[in-house]
C-alpha cells in the first residue's frame, strides 16, 4: 500500500472538492478524494482497488488532513442513548489488508473458490440492482469464480450468505464494525463505521468555515480568497482573532 505517500488537503484543495463533490453519491465522493490524495495513480486503477484499499488511502487522507483522532457517535439501539467514542485513523489502518494478491483462492462447501475484494467498479454496477438481494448477486458474480467451470454457472446454488462472508474477510477494512456497550442500559452492540461518510461531513463543515473567514477576512483587510487560502491554519486562525476583536 502507498498511504505514505497520501498528502493532506489544503485549504484551496478542500474548496475544490467540496464544490465538486456535493450533492453527489459517496462513490463518487471517494473517487473525488482518491485523485487529490494520490494525484500520480492512474484513475483507472483507483477505480480497482477494493473498498478496503480504497478506504485506507482515505484514512490516510484524513490523518494527513486533520488528524489522527476521529470522534463520533452511535444511539444504542437499546434506550437510544447517544455514545460518543473515539477512534484512530493509525489504529483502523492497521487492520488493512496486507494481501495486494487480486484473486485468493479459499475452501468453502468442500470445494475451491477464487475470490476478490470488491471495488468501486462492482459497487457502482451494485447500487443500480433492484434490491440488495440483486446488488450481492451482482457483487458474488464478478467476484467469485468457481475455479475452470463456467463461473456464472457454479456459484448459483453455493452457500451465497458464507461466500459474501468470506469476500469480507478478504477485506477486513471494507466494512469496519466497532464493538460498543451503552453505559446506560448495558446492551452491547456493533456500530459500523464509514470513512467516506465521516470524513466527507467533516470537509463539508470545514468548507463552511474556511468561507466565513475568507468573507470576513476580504472584509476586514481587503484581501482576496486566494491570498486568504494561502495564509498557513495557524496565521489565519490569528487574523480571524484580530478581525473578531
Ligand atoms: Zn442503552
Amino acid at each position: 500500500m502507498m498511504q505514505e505517500s497520501v498528502q493532506g488537503l489544503s485549504a484551496a484543495a478542500t474548496l475544490e472538492v467540496w464544490e465538486q463533490g456535493a450533492g453527489r453519491h459517496p462513490l463518487d465522493q471517494a473517487l473525488l478524494l482518491l485523485r487529490y490524495a494520490c494525484p500520480d495513480q492512474p484513475f483507472e486503477a483507483m477505480c480497482e482497488w477494493t473498498i478496503g484499499q480504497r478506504d485506507a488511502h482515505l484514512l490516510a487522507l484524513r490523518r494527513q488532513t486533520i488528524g489522527d483522532r476521529i470522534e463520533t457517535y452511535a444511539e444504542c439501539p437499546g434506550c437510544r442513548n447517544g455514545l460518543e467514542f473515539q477512534l484512530s485513523c493509525d489504529a483502523l489502518l492497521s487492520s488493512a489488508a496486507t494481501s495486494g494478491k487480486t484473486w485468493t483462492t479459499v475452501e468453502q462447501d468442500g470445494r475451491a473458490w477464487e475470490l476478490r475484494g470488491p471495488n468501486s467498479r462492482d459497487l457502482a454496477l451494485a447500487i443500480s440492482a433492484a434490491d440488495p438481494e440483486q446488488a450481492r448477486r451482482v457483487i458474488l458474480s464478478r467476484c467469485v469464480r468457481g475455479g475452470a467451470e463456467d463461473a456464472a454457472e457454479v456459484w448459483r446454488g453455493a452457500d451465497e450468505t458464507a461466500l459474501a462472508g468470506r469476500l469480507s474477510e478478504l477485506d477486513p477494512l471494507a466494512e469496519v464494525l466497532i464493538d460498543l456497550q451503552c453505559e446506560q442500559c448495558g446492551q452491547q452492540w456493533q456500530a459500523s463505521f464509514d470513512i467516506v461518510t465521516f470524513f466527507w461531513n467533516e470537509l463539508h463543515a470545514r468548507s463552511r468555515r474556511l468561507l466565513q473567514e475568507v468573507d470576513l477576512l476580504a472584509r476586514t483587510y481587503g484581501w482576496t480568497e486566494g491570498e486568504v487560502l494561502r495564509l498557513s491554519e495557524q496565521r489565519r486562525g490569528l487574523y480571524v482573532e484580530m478581525a473578531q476583536s
